[in-house]
Parts: C-alpha cells; structure tokens; sequence
C-alpha cells in the first residue's frame, strides 16, 4: 500500500534522490522546498526547518494532501565550514540549527501520529564527518554526531509503537553541497576511500529505501555507513 513519506530539502541533491526513489516504488511523497518552485512530479510544501511554525505547517499540508506522514526523511542540512579559530558562533549556531535541531522540529512533528497509528519509519541523514571528525567542520561534525545520539534515543522511546528509527552516514557524495571542493581535494579524499570515488545521490537513496522498507523491519537504532569504506571501523 502507497505510504505517506514526508523528505525535507527534497527538491535537490540526495533529498530529491530519496524523494524520486521512493515515489517510484509506489509511495506518495512529499517534500518540503525553502525557494524557488518544488520539483515536478513531486507534492512540494514550503519550509525553512529552522522556524517551527513552518514546519508545523509544513506537516499540516502533507497531512492534509496525503495522509498522515508514515515515513519521515529527515534530510535537510547545511555545512558552514570553517576551521574552529576564525568559525564565527553564528556559523557555528547555524549549522547546530537547521542539521540537529531541526531535525528535532520535524521529528517531534511527526512523531505523535506514527504513534497514534503505531507504525512509522524516520530515517535521518547524518554523515561520515560525525564519526572520523573533519578538519573545518567541527559545527557540521558536532551536527551529525548529535543526530546518532538523538536517533538512538528515537529508535528506544518509540519502539514500543513499532517505530524504527535509523541514520545513514553518508560519505563524500557528488551534490551542490560538495561541487565547490577542489578537484584537488577531492582527490584527497576520495585517496582514502577504499571503493575510490565519490557516492551518488541515487546510491545514499537506496540506502534509506531499504531502511524506509519492509526488509529493516528489525533494524532500528543503527548508524548504516554508505561511505565507500571510508569510516569503516568507526
Ligand atoms: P544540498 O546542498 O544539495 O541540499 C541541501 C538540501 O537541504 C536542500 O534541499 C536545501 O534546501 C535543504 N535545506 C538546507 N537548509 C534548510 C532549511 N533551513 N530548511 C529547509 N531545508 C533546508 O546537499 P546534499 O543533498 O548533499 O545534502 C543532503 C543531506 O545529506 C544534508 O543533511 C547533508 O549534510 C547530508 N550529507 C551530504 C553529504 C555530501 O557529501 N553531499 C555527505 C554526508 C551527508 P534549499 O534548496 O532551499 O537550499
């Protein structure tokens, strides 16, 4: 049966990835967009997940367009790289604000029908950075790392209601948030990559298709790298 799946930052990147796999498997799918127009095919609502009351509204036209939201992909973000002596608070508060708590905002808008219909999927982007730590990143790393412990503490609190709760680690993949890396440095990244080049977009999709899925119905709680190798061990 078509579920609801609500994917934030949708309209681009791993997000529309996610968004595109998933409505071709069968489901309904939202996304929520910030600007510009959503993409085609898909049932877009605005939103900045820093303002709650977006959100809240956000959730209020999913619900109202397709349901209550079934599986919620918590997928928006923003890196403001810096190295931590010159990283203004204000970058640093940023990036705090829209990876982790708004992921919050959206998850504790979710929550309380998946637990009404005791069933639901939210599965939450994080990122190879939360476990090896990055040069330049410590707000982004900070972030990503903060969305394993709060998924965890998901994955226990709702798994009473049959509500599974993971996150991808996703490696270095070729989106708008990596195009302005050197080729330089993506060569010295992808140097310790043991699978040797950057993911895709559609590679992190597949991932979260199998964790939204019917096949990871015992899986909750998990940290699933989809990194090429390049965190294995962490
Ligand atoms: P993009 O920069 O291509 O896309 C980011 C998406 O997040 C856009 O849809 C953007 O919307 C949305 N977004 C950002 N801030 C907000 C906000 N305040 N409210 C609502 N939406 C927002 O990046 P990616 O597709 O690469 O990244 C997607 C996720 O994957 C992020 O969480 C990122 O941290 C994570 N990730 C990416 C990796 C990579 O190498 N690319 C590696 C590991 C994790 P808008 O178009 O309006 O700006």
């Amino acid at each position: 049966m078509a579920r609801s799946v609500l994917v934030t930052g949708g309209n681009r990147g791993i997000g529309l990835a996610v968004a595109r796999r998933l409505a071709a498997g069968g489901d309904r799918v939202a996304v929520t967009f910030r600007s510009g127009r959503p993409p085609a095919g898909l049932f877009g609502v605005r939103c900045d997940v820093t303002d709650g009351e977006q959100v809240d509204r956000a959730f209020k036209e999913v619900e109202a367009e397709q349901g209550a939201v079934e599986v919620l992909v918590a997928n928006a973000g923003i890196a403001r790289d810096r190295l931590l002596a010159t990283m203004s608070e204000t970058d640093f508060g940023a990036v705090l604000d829209t990876n982790l708590v708004g992921t919050f905002r959206v998850a504790r808008r979710a929550v309380r029908p998946m637990m009404r219909a005791r069933r639901g999927r939210i599965v939450l982007i994080s990122s190879v950075s939360a476990l090896l730590g990055t040069a330049g990143q410590a707000n982004y790393a900070a972030s990503k790392a903060g969305l394993i412990g709060f998924g965890r503490s998901l994955a226990r609190e709702l798994a009473p209601r049959d509500i599974t709760v993971n996150v991808i680690a996703a490696g270095l993949v070729d989106t708008d948030m990596t195009s302005s890396l050197t080729e330089a440095r993506i060569e010295a990244i992808t140097a310790s990559v043991p699978l040797g080049r950057m993911g895709t977009a559609e590679e992190i999709a597949a991932a979260v298709d199998f964790l939204a899925g019917p096949g990871a119905g015992y899986i909750t709680g998990a940290v699933m790298a989809v990194d090429g190798g390049l965190g294995m061990g962490h």
